[in-house]
């Protein structure tokens, strides 16, 4: 069952959305502000816009996936006209809040809308591990979903449209939570003279691949009980601080990606 499909974004993702949808068998329209970008996506058969406004109209059903939210603002406000009466699915990462504003904005010029959370790197889309969490309209998401099924496992969390920004933000703060946590383990061996490559391997590693399951088990309280864990807590802390590395650890996440940051600019 053919679809037309308009992607706006050839980043990363929009590039392995576009891939993934053409091999599905659909008809990809897409578009990208700086022209050029869309590489092996024209090669598989995608079909290249001057505008996003040629992108929608070429198209059943459209996707975001930008930068974020003032991307898509910007992107969609002169190309309202054309989208006036379709459907919209934004796969662009965003807060709850500007789902809700996004939302309540397309409504009013009778858009049909999806948000939508990608749960999975580029590389991942198109396989078994990869889930795209939605929100918004039941019956529009049934409608859509077995046309972005080949993207990643399509899971409804909600007709309110922050939900699935909500979740996906929420699963984010896990995942940065256990790099900040690798990050502060790493920094904390090296300050205090450790051999960073070998504790990671050797002791971090094997680790983290034990607690990873308890992470969500029932806790027993005769293995670990609370006030031991309060105390080994505020014993990594000093020993953070006898080594001067901060023990707030998303801190340590901050400054590396700042750092990451700095370095690719
Ligand atoms: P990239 O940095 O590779 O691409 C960003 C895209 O946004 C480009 O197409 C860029 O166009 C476009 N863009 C930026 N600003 C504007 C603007 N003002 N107007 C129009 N277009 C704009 O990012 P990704 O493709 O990796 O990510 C896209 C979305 O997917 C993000 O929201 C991200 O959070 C989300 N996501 C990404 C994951 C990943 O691992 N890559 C994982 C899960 C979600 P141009 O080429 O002109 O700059």
């Amino acid at each position: 069952n053919t679809q037309r499909i308009g992607i706006l974004g050839m980043g990363s993702m929009g590039r392995a959305l576009a891939s993934t949808l053409l091999e599905a068998g659909h008809a990809v329209t897409v578009w990208n502000r700086t022209p050029g970008k869309a590489g092996d996506v024209l090669a598989l058969g995608a079909h290249e816009a001057s505008s996003p406004e040629e992108a929608i109209e070429a198209s059943d059903l459209t996707i975001a996936c930008l930068l974020d939210a003032a991307s898509v603002r910007e992107t969609l406000t002169p190309a309202m006209p054309t989208l006036t009466g379709r459907t919209l699915v934004n796969l662009t990462s965003g807060s709850p809040r500007q789902a809700r504003d996004l939302a309540g904005w397309l409504g009013k010029h009778e858009v049909r809308f999806l948000t939508g959370g990608v749960l999975a790197v580029p590389p991942a889309i198109g396989t078994d591990e990869a889930v795209i969490l939605y929100s918004g309209p039941r019956d529009l998401f049934g409608r859509v979903a077995p046309t972005l099924a080949p993207l990643a496992r399509p899971h409804w969390v909600g007709g309110d449209p922050g939900f699935a920004a909500l979740y996906d933000m929420a699963a984010l703060s896990g995942m940065y939570g256990m790099i900040a946590g690798v990050v502060h383990a790493m920094t904390l061996v090296q300050a205090d003279g450790g051999d960073v490559e070998a504790f990671q391997r050797e002791v971090l590693q094997p680790w983290m691949e034990q607690m990873l399951p308890l992470m969500f088990a029932e806790s027993d309280p005769d293995e670990s009980n609370a006030g031991m864990q309060a105390t080994a807590l505020e014993i990594m802390l000093g020993a953070s601080a006898d080594a001067g590395v901060p023990a707030e650890l998303a801190g340590h996440l901050r400054a590396a990606l700042w750092e990451m940051r700095r370095a690719a600019a």
